[in-house]
């Protein structure tokens, strides 16, 4: 099978072909730097991962724009309240957003525009679809695009023009779907704006947050481009305006594929700021989960399912995780002695690998790859315990599994899962009783580190502590 993506335009599942040949152009709404993203921003985020890192693993080239919303009615709200300037107010939620990005492995992408510093093409697009004649200023001094002169608005989330009350404004950023009214591409300058404005042809103000992305996208990938992402949030109104505006104002047709993952959810409900019950990712590390376990909990469930977040399901990951450290641990080894079995090795290899690419090209079924995997685990357990797979056999599972990581990315432990200072004392303590056959001593540390959740394995290069 090739590869196919469930489209959110056409609702179908559809065959993926790229505008060029090999190359793949990706936009992914990233973003809005007015507070730490919380884990459910970082679903959407770590689902765009798998997408593109299963677009490279396909054997594409992949251009990846995530823009960052450093201006909008939030930032801007929040900033004034904190009474710092925009920039630093912003400035330090990006820092905060990488460096959360490189905990979960989200592999960055070749451009992160940000808004703030693409104020004059946001104006140029604004003057095109003035030019057009889908876009007017208003009274307020504002420019709005026109849902009236743009019957084609409302593909994405099929919107039933009869319903639409034309001739009505919104400047807010985000609205209800009820509500569907021409929305702002410049917002006038007004008192709570305090000193973030730009000149523009039409007096004093700011962009909206929709023009942004379309400015911001066209600019990087061209006026139509591949894939375009996001949460299922974004359909409404940003993404439907995102069209709207592109394609009036290019006269080509803006993205092929949509794809939306749904919502992170707690106990049903969407994680939210607003509604406060969210966690950011240092909340769950402080916990004591490492960013590995977090990625897994985060890719393990389909991106079109809603995932429900849960410190069980970190511990889920922790297990599966360990049976996979295991697993790998006793193929390192078992590949430092003399070939056996290796054609049964290479057998199971390829047979896993090809089950996990299978799963991958089909919409990202992410469930049917993890079993791909823990299946190639399973015989690869089962040969290392009779003794069938050692030499080039170990090496060719662990390049099996070294392969699925190119899209999973949870194979190789993180630095914070390698045993603390204190831990690696007492095993050292335990093998120095022991040695000096001082058992009950070596009992008594075991039980100590038992206590403190960690085990250890005797192994062929001598003691090993690994978490319980
Ligand atoms: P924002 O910073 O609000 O623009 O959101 C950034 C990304 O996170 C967008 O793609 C949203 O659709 C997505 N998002 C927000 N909340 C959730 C959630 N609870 N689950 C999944 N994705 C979300
Ligand atoms: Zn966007």
């Amino acid at each position: 099978m090739a590869l196919e993506f469930h489209n959110s335009l056409t609702r179908r599942q559809e065959p993926f072909e790229p505008i060029q040949a090999g190359a793949v152009g990706l936009y992914t709404c990233g973003p809005t730097v007015y507070n730490i993203a919380h884990i459910g921003n970082f679903r959407a985020y770590v689902f765009e991962d798998l997408l593109k890192r299963t677009l490279l693993y396909c054997g594409y080239r992949v251009r990846h724009v995530m823009n960052l919303t450093d201006v909008d009615d939030k930032t801007i709200r929040d900033s004034r309240a904190a009474g710092t300037s925009l920039a630093a107010f912003t400035g330090r939620f990006k820092e905060a957003f990488f460096a959360d990005s490189q905990r979960l492995r989200l592999a960055p992408a070749d451009v992160y525009p940000a808004a703030t510093e693409h104020i004059p093409e946001m104006i140029s697009l604004i003057q095109t679809l003035i030019a057009k004649g889908v876009a007017y200023q208003a009274d307020d001094r504002s420019v709005y695009f026109s849902i009236a002169r743009w019957p084609a608005y409302g593909q994405l989330v099929h919107i039933d023009r009869d319903q639409m009350r034309t001739g009505e404004r919104v400047s807010h950023d985000e609205y209800a779907k009820e509500s569907v009214a021409d929305f702002a591409l410049w917002k006038a300058w007004t008192e709570t704006d305090g000193d973030v404005v730009w000149d523009s042809p039409w007096g004093k103000g700011r962009p909206g947050w929709h023009i942004e992305c379309s400015a911001m996208s066209s600019r990087y990938l061209g006026p139509h481009f591949d894939i375009h992402c996001g949460g299922v949030d974004n359909m409404f109104p940003h993404h439907e305006d995102e069209i709207a505006q592109s394609e009036a104002a290019n006269g080509c047709r803006f993205v092929n594929v949509w794809l939306h993952c749904a919502h992170l959810v707690v106990d049903g409900e969407k994680m939210s700021k607003s509604l406060g019950n969210f966690y950011t990712l240092r909340d769950v590390l402080d916990r004591g989960y490492s960013g590995r376990e977090i990625r897994y909990v985060l890719l393990a469930t389909h991106y079109r399912q809603a995932l429900n977040f849960s410190f069980r399901s970190c511990e889920d990951a922790r297990a599966a995780l360990q049976r996979l450290d295991a697993c790998r641990s006793r193929l390192e080894e078992a590949a430092r002695l003399p070939d056996a079995g290796v054609e049964g090795a290479r057998a199971v290899g390829t047979k896993a690998g090809a089950a996990f690419r299978a799963a991958m090209e089909d919409d990202l079924n992410i469930s049917a790859a993890l079993a791909a995997l823990f299946d190639l685990v399973r015989e690869a357990n089962r040969l290392l315990d009779a003794g069938s797979a050692s030499g080039t056999g170990a090496t060719a599972l662990l390049a099996a599994l070294q392969d699925m990581d190119r899209v999973l990315a949870v194979v190789t432990p993180d630095d914070g899962d390698s045993v603390p200072e204190s831990i690696l004392g007492l095993a050292a303590a335990r093998q120095a009783a022991r040695q000096a056959k001082d058992f009950r001593r070596a009992d008594q540390i075991r039980d100590q580190l038992a206590a403190a959740g960690w085990v250890i394995e005797d192994t062929a290069k001598g003691p090993r502590a690994r978490r319980k």
